[in-house]
């Protein structure tokens, strides 16, 4: 980049998405002039129009404004009974109307509804209250909830940059959503639902396990961190100028589990049991033999470290994270270092990686004595994926506040997606609280006649609903999939055991879990003691 001094100076090498065409600026007052003439509005309204043809055509291509239809017209009740004192003295207001500009989603359509409410406010004489009709329950502004709803979809669960959403519903819908509006409706929406995500958060650091992990994000010309933090059911996102580990201490204050994270030294600081991410290890030192492909002591040591961790992936693949199957690995950890010590390193990069192994030796293995506890990060790496595709597309024109409230609305819809909810039915609900909302989805799907659920997954879960009614005990994970594979041959078993997991979220009413990795039917609840029994003479 050149030193001239029209040249806005921005770190070109952070700043990837800033617009080319930059604000022209000048010292000289005249060459600004000059530039503004040259702008594509300008040129076709005073200059190409001079020419008639141009002009006539012009005139043809827009459309005149035309009043919008309103679809339906609503007569607010009126009020006898003050509704906070019971008096019935009330002073009606004049007539009042308000046009709310929607949308009605329906199952496989979207269509724009504009309703128009007729109505009255009151005032109590008695008690002072300024009442309103019940059906009072349009928002500031003229956009009702759907709209507003299907807006944030766009912008942040499908990564729709905000003016493409604003010419998207505005010629769909002839609707006139001026630029600034979709804005607007973020940051209202972000208000709305930063209770959510606080709610998210405190559910994660209540919890025995944070996955965390953060990444840079440029907005207008200033470096920023995006952290995210997660746990299999919940994610959030935060913001934050730095990279310090402060951010983290404050947001997970009072965490007592253990934290995944990679190697990056802020992690460190932490007060609790870590587990490092042992795919970054894996990668790093998979990288060092790449870089040294004949040191043999290097070798030697990946080799013994990859043998290990095979063992030890096997047993979670046929047993789960379980703390009980996992422990025995313990000795196979110890041996491992006794043997890394022991050596006598000769080559520089091998003793580095002993110093590195020795250096984490709290923090490589740590899985192996908790249940539910992953070895790799991926579970973060994952949420940040969604993250970065967001900020492909925000990325240098959005300021550090508008980065916070994509973040509030990213934690709501990534943490939809975790749980398999809809994440604009969810938006659509006006529901804040997402497990709420998880609850009174599982009741209707339950109901018979009603059901949205997959061939796949009904059969899975009337044959794991069967066979559980015949071990009134409960079973495992591990041998309830197994009975499902050997009863339904024709699924993969991997589809079995993501569709077992979420038994109990689907069918809450029907099973719970008197323990970890226990499945029981509900109807069993009472009765557990007569039932062990029946279960042993039945297997
Ligand atoms: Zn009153």
């Amino acid at each position: 980049m050149s030193g001239d001094a029209n040249e806005v100076c921005v770190h070109s090498e952070d700043v990837q998405n800033v617009s080319r065409w930059r604000k022209f600026t000048s010292s000289l007052p005249v060459l600004e002039e000059i530039n503004k003439t040259a702008h594509w509005d300008y040129q076709r309204d005073r200059v190409y129009a001079r020419n008639s043809d141009w002009r006539g055509r012009s005139n043809a291509s827009r459309t005149a404004a035309v009043r919008p239809r309103i679809n339906r017209e609503v007569l607010c009740s009126t009020l006898s009974r003050c509704p906070q004192c019971g008096g019935k003295k009330l002073k009606a207001g004049p007539e009042q109307s308000k046009i709310v500009y929607d949308l009605h989603i329906g199952k496989t359509s979207v269509k724009r509804w504009i309703v128009k409410y007729l109505f009255h406010n009151y005032d109590c004489l008695r008690c002072g209250a300024e009442l309103s009709p019940p059906e009072r329950t349009w928002r500031r502004g003229k956009y009702g909830w759907n709209l507003i709803a299907f807006l944030i979809y766009e912008i942040v669960e499908l990564c729709v940059p905000q003016r493409v959403t604003t010419r998207h519903v505005n010629r769909l819908f002839g609707l006139t959503l001026p630029r600034s509006s979709v804005g607007e409706q973020k940051r209202a929406a972000a208000r709305l639902y930063e209770e959510t995500r606080q709610t998210l958060l405190r559910r994660i650091v209540e919890g025995t396990l944070v996955h965390a992990d953060e990444t840079p994000i440029v907005t207008q010309g200033k470096r920023g961190y995006v952290w995210v933090f997660c746990n299999f059911d919940d994610v959030v996102y935060f913001y934050s100028e730095s990279r310090e580990a402060e951010t983290m201490r404050t947001l997970l204050k009072g965490f007592k589990g253990v934290l995944v994270s990679d190697f990056y030294p802020a992690y460190d600081s932490m007060d609790c049991p870590q587990q490092k991410c042992l795919i970054h290890l894996m990668r790093d030192l998979n990288d060092d033999m790449l870089k040294n492909p004949y040191d043999d002591e290097l070798r030697q040591i990946v080799q013994q470290f990859g043998d290990l961790l095979k063992q030890i992936v096997d047993t979670i693949d046929r047993r789960g994270l379980k703390k009980y199957f996992l422990n025995k690995h313990l000795r196979d950890v110890k041996r491992f270092y006794r043997w890394l010590f022991s050596g006598q390193w000769q080559s520089e990069v091998a003793a580095k990686c002993k110093q590195r192994f020795e250096k984490n030796r709290e923090k490589l293995f740590t899985f192996l004595g908790y249940d539910g506890v992953p070895w790799n990060n991926n579970n973060a790496e994952h949420a940040m994926k969604a993250f970065a595709a967001l900020r492909d597309v925000i990325e240098g024109t959005t300021t550090a506040s508008g980065v916070e409230e994509y973040l509030v609305l990213l934690s709501v819809s990534e943490t939809c997606r975790y749980k398999d909810l809809d994440v604009l039915e969810f938006f659509l609900s006006r529901e804040k609280d997402i497990d709420a909302f998880l609850r009174s989805r599982a009741r209707t799907r339950a109901q018979p006649g009603r059901s949205n659920e997959k061939p796949t997954q009904v059969r899975i879960v009337q044959t794991a609903l069967e066979i559980l009614a015949a071990h009134p005990a409960g079973m495992g994970f591990t041998s309830l999939v197994e009975r499902l594979h050997g009863l339904l041959p024709n699924e993969s078993e991997n589809t079995i055991r993501i569709y077992t997991a979420k038994l109990r979220a689907w069918r809450p009413q029907e099973v719970y879990k008197p323990a970890r990795g226990i499945f029981r039917l509900a109807r069993f609840r009472e009765t557990e003691a007569t039932d062990v029994e029946t279960n042993r003479t039945a297997t």
